[in-house]
């Protein structure tokens, strides 16, 4: 991991090195945190964060679902996350933003807690690298959503996140895909999932995924490219026998899917509406693409 310089710890900024915590910190031991990953881009008018308000208010939401009350505006959250930015002087880049449980109780009821927030940044390429993916199946399958909000992105739920990733990278393969316990796909451990069947693009319904930011912004792109976007649910075999498949999140961008469980997917990945998406969500958040300006806070 590349260090930079600053990383903004409730409402100041430290040193890298300098940003420490208690190893009696409530979250580090049973997993109640809210956090965000969010990329800012090269432009020609400097940084730019992508759908920075939308993060904050999903990180908020996700706070709600676990009784936090974040000890700041989201106003100043935001404020904070571009002042991160600009003292860090790097061009493109992850944001983290993190709150949790802080240091001085114990017991799982976090009631009483302090709440401890901080914002880190550092250059970060391709997450699921410049090619397309190798995905299988996993084992595990995704949070039930009677155990927990499992649409919040809360700490302790990438346990099963983790798992997935590690069955699928010992076996060989770059990312897993998890299905829930009726046997439809629901997401990777840190993308959306999509397939692409006779010019139409499918992906799994709400609730029991991460409502992805960058979901919401592939599928505007897509209907406003004159692309029907349909939500329902898929199984396995109509993943086998779709033209294309691809993930999107805010490391892995769009990326497409070569295989799932080694059956190849289509005729050659990326297929034609993986490419469009990707080549207009890449020159959308470089501010290439005057239409979605709004979805860029600049630095
Ligand atoms: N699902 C999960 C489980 C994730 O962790 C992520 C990454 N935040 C996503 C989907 C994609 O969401 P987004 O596009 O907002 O990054």
């Amino acid at each position: 991991m590349e260090e930079t310089e600053f990383i903004w710890m409730d409402g100041k900024l430290v040193k890298w090195k300098d940003a420490k915590i208690h190893v009696l910190t409530h979250t580090l031991h049973y997993g109640a945190g809210v956090f965000e990953g969010i990329r800012f881009y090269k432009t020609d008018k400097g940084p730019a964060v992508f759908r920075l308000k939308e993060h904050i208010d999903r990180m908020y939401k996700s706070a709600d679902c676990i009784k936090m009350k974040i000890p700041f505006s989201k106003e100043d959250f935001i404020k904070a996350v571009i002042e991160t930015v600009k003292k860090n002087k790097i061009d493109a880049g992850y944001i983290r933003p993190i709150c949790f449980f802080g240091y001085g109780k114990m017991g799982l009821n976090p009631e009483g807690a302090p709440v401890n927030c901080s914002i880190a940044v550092w250059p970060w390429g391709k997450y699921l690298g410049e090619d397309a993916v190798k995905v299988k199946t996993s084992g595990y399958i995704r949070l039930h959503p009677k155990s927990t909000h499992a649409d919040a992105k809360i700490t302790g739920h990438y346990v099963n996140s983790i798992l997935a990733s590690i069955e699928a990278k010992d076996a060989g393969y770059n990312e897993a895909l998890l299905l829930n316990a009726e046997g439809y796909i629901e997401e990777g451990p840190g993308e959306n999932f999509y397939i692409v069947k006779d010019g139409k693009i499918i992906t799994p319904p709400l609730g029991n995924i991460l409502p992805g930011i960058t979901r919401k912004s592939v599928m505007q792109i897509a209907k406003d490219e004159g692309i029907e976007v349909i939500e329902k649910n898929i199984k396995l075999k109509d993943v086998y026998n779709a033209d294309e498949a691809f993930f999107t999140g805010t490391a892995a961008e769009v990326s497409a899917i070569e295989s799932v469980d080694d059956k190849k997917i289509g005729k050659k990945a990326p297929g034609p509406i993986t490419t469009k998406l990707r080549d207009l969500f890449m020159e959308i958040v470089h501010g290439k693409n005057k239409k979605y300006e709004s979805w860029l806070s600049y630095c």
